[in-house]
This record gives structure tokens, C-alpha cells and sequence, in this order.
């Protein structure tokens, strides 16, 4: 429910920082790289104690600045889309858990093909891996420190609903049940991934999303993803 119409005005800053400028840019580079597309997937940014969100069921490739969805810092919207005024707002639930129990500045939802197969291949609660370079730039949520070799990736799979909102309950368990965790899988549907910010982020979802490529190889060739080499 938008309470008031309100005139976003945006701080001087660096322009690499500014959601309505980096948020259409990372649009159309996940829609070239396959992960958001046919309407699906999405982004928010935290930036001066607003949420800065892309609706849904729109083609992503083509957002730009104004399309964005705004809310507070509780998820009441402050600012809906100028530019269509039917645009959907499912999102909005999902990242206002993230951003709230998780302190999260940026976060990004993807349906990258490799992330919605693993979620199908890895039949269980929770997808795991070890001993994978990949995984050295995955960070632990609870002490802030990358991940060595050595360590178990663990990324809890949520069972996924016919509406975007209705996954947030299954979303929040999973935050509380799984605190070292930056990511969540949603089966046959995808990957929220969240971060300090847009760039670790982006950092973080590349590295899944090649873990979970080489993953489903693995099974595919029959290795175990938990076998340790070193
Ligand atoms: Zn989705």
C-alpha cells in the first residue's frame, strides 16, 4: 500500500553506488548471461535507509531507473514504478527478510538454469560440497571470513510455492535454521544470494552459480561432491 508520493532524491555520491543506475546495469548483465530472464529473477539495494527494488514479470533487460520499486526500511512502499503502473511487487517480501535478518545491503535473485538443476539433482534439504576453488570466494555469514577448501559449502534447498511471496515463510526458517548460509535455493525455481554490498554480492552469485555448474557435472559423471582430494 504506497501511503504517499514521494519525490526519491538521491544523494551526491559515487555513481557506481546509486541503485537507479547500477540496478537496470546488473539487470541486463544477468539477462545476457541467462540467469534473469522471461521475467523471472530480481534485485534490491539498500541505499539512505531505502530499498530499491525491480518488479516483477517485467523483462528485466529493459528496466531502467524509474521502474524501480521503493520502500522503508520495513517494506511499506514509498515509491511504486512511474513508468507502468501495473508492475507486480512479489518480491518484496522475500528481501525484506534478507535485508532485515541478515543485515543485507544487496541482494539478488536469479533462475539460473545450473542453480534450478541443482536443486533437482541434490533430492535433500541442503545442497553440500567440498574441496572446490570456487568456494574460496564464498564467504561464512556468521564470521565474515571466506571459505577455505577444507570446508563444507552448505546451501539449504526451500521447497518452492506457485506465487514469489509465498516462498517467504520457507525463506525466513531457512535464515534463522542456517546463519552461516549467504545463499538459498528455491527447488525447480532458483537462488536468492545477498551481500555487504552489490559488489560482493555479484561476487558471491558468480561463484555459486559455477559451483553449482560443476556440481551437476560431478553427479553427472558420478563423483561425489563431498569426496576430498586434498
Ligand atoms: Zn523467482
Amino acid at each position: 500500500m504506497i501511503t504517499e508520493n514521494i519525490e526519491i532524491i538521491m544523494p551526491e555520491t559515487d555513481a557506481e553506488e546509486i541503485p537507479t543506475q547500477i540496478i537496470p546495469e546488473l539487470c541486463r548483465h544477468y539477462y545476457n548471461l541467462g540467469s534473469i530472464t522471461g521475467g523471472g529473477g530480481a534485485l534490491a539495494m539498500k541505499y539512505d535507509s531505502k530499498i530499491y527494488i525491480t518488479p516483477s514479470g517485467v523483462e528485466k533487460e529493459k528496466i531502467i531507473g524509474e521502474d524501480l520499486l521503493v520502500a522503508d526500511e520495513n517494506g511499506k512502499l514509498l515509491k511504486n514504478a512511474t513508468s507502468n503502473k501495473n508492475l507486480k511487487m512479489s518480491f518484496i517480501p522475500n528481501f525484506m527478510h534478507i535485508f532485515k535478518m541478515r543485515n543485507a545491503v544487496a541482494a539478488i535473485h536469479t533462475h539460473s538454469k545450473a542453480a534450478i538443476l541443482t536443486t533437482m539433482l541434490f533430492d535433500s534439504t541442503h545442497f553440500r560440497i567440498t574441496d572446490l576453488q570456487n568456494m574460496k570466494d564464498i564467504k561464512n555469514a556468521v564470521t565474515g571470513l571466506n571459505l577455505k577448501m577444507k570446508d563444507t559449502l552448505s546451501v539449504p534447498i526451500i521447497e518452492n510455492e506457485e506465487e514469489e511471496d509465498d516462498i517467504q515463510v520457507g525463506l525466513a526458517e531457512a535464515l534463522r535454521n542456517n546463519p552461516e548460509t549467504h545463499a538459498i535455493l528455491i527447488r525447480k525455481h532458483g537462488l536468492y544470494v545477498w551481500g555487504k554490498n552489490w559488489k560482493e554480492t555479484k561476487l558471491m552469485l558468480e561463484n555459486f552459480e559455477s559451483i553449482f555448474e560443476i556440481a551437476n557435472n560431478m553427479k553427472l559423471y558420478r563423483v561425489n561432491p563431498m569426496e576430498r582430494k586434498v
